[in-house]
């Protein structure tokens, strides 16, 4: 096991697992800082972070780091994350390498780590606007389908027709939509902790307008800050944003982390926050919402420890 981040790895397991892992066709490094691969720009550092260049040494990480116990996170853009200052002890396995499109009119083909963005305007500049749903969310294609992102009344999940994950212990499986089990901002890929390889997504006739989808962003939300997107799931029927606009808790800061007064289910950092500063404020915001309101909000971005 990955004893402490930023620490050369003394046992024989870990020696193997690193000599290993160093064969594979890829990129390995050690004690990488994981605040500069978030948009919220927190957190510590990873013992090891591994970006394949192919499916077969993403496989390979896999089946590794299950054989020698080693604890592993898939990561893609990193717009959805709290990493801990303590960082992740373990190994990070990057999509980043994991790239490929093909498109035709019928359907769009993607690997994992294609950024979402690029291929929304891919879609969009062939003459396909049914995607442009997606435009202005920041992630990789994987991530976006692991938390199944999206508007209010549209995910990626609707339009995903098939993909292709490998299992915890490194098997290969193609799913449908219906394994997935895509839910508001969840699925079956998270809680089984599935790696997406490629996934295949159909194109209709639909049309969303991408300019003013991306305009009301701008005006609704602090693009440019540091931040992970929202932080907290609507509750069924409610607003988390408005909840917290109406506890009075826009503009309230905890060091250098803020509740933006833009939009109020956005934290940024301000320059400098750390994760603790930003996990205080979510307490913050949570007791406050929960006492004006008795609703306790559940977190919509994923927080990495341990
Ligand atoms: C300014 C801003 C605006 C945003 N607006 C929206 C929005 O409108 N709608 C919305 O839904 N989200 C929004 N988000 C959140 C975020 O962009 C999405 O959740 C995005 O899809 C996450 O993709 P990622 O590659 O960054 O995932 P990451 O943050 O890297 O990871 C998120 C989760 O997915 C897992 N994961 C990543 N890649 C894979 C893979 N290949 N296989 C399996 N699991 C994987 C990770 O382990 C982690 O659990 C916003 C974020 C920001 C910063």
């Amino acid at each position: 096991m990955l004893s402490q981040a930023g620490t050369l790895l003394h046992s024989v397991t870990e020696r193997t697992f690193t000599d290993e892992l160093a064969t594979l066709p890829g990129k390995v490094r050690f004690d990488e800082s994981l605040a500069s691969r978030t948009t919220f720009g927190v957190g510590g550092r990873a013992a090891c972070l591994f970006s394949p260049e192919s499916p077969l040494a993403l496989k390979r990480a896999i089946e590794l780091a299950a054989a020698c116990g080693v604890p592993w996170l898939a990561l893609g853009a990193g717009s959805n994350l709290l990493v801990a200052d303590e960082g992740f002890s373990g190994l990070v396995l990057s999509t980043e390498r994991l790239r490929g499109v093909a498109l035709n009119e019928a359907s769009l083909r993607a690997f994992a780590g294609e950024p979402l963005p690029a291929l929304v305007n891919l879609a969009d500049l062939a003459g396909c606007q049914s995607l442009n749903f997606l435009a202005g969310i920041p992630g990789s294609f994987g991530g976006a389908i692991a938390m199944n992102a999206g508007i209010p009344g549209r995910a990626i999940g609707d339009v995903v027709e098939e993909l292709a994950v490998f299992l915890p212990d490194g098997t290969f499986e193609v799913l449908s939509p219906k394994d997935c089990q895509f839910a508001y901002r969840s699925s079956a890929i998270l809680e089984r902790k599935l790696t997406i390889i490629w996934a295949r997504l159909r194109l209709t006739d639909e049309s969303y307008d991408r300019e003013a989808l991306l305009a009301r962003r701008r005006a609704s939300q602090p693009v440019s800050a540091k931040s992970a997107g929202c932080v907290f799931r609507n509750p069924p029927f409610l607003s988390a944003g408005r909840l917290i606009d109406a506890a009075g808790l826009k503009g309230v800061r905890v060091g250098m982390a803020k509740v933006s007064e833009q939009h109020a289910n956005f934290i940024v950092n301000l320059g400098g926050a750390s994760s603790a500063e930003i996990r205080s404020l979510i307490d913050i915001v949570r007791r406050k919402v929960y006492k004006s309101f008795r609703v306790w909000l559940e977190l919509e971005i994923r927080v990495i420890e341990g």
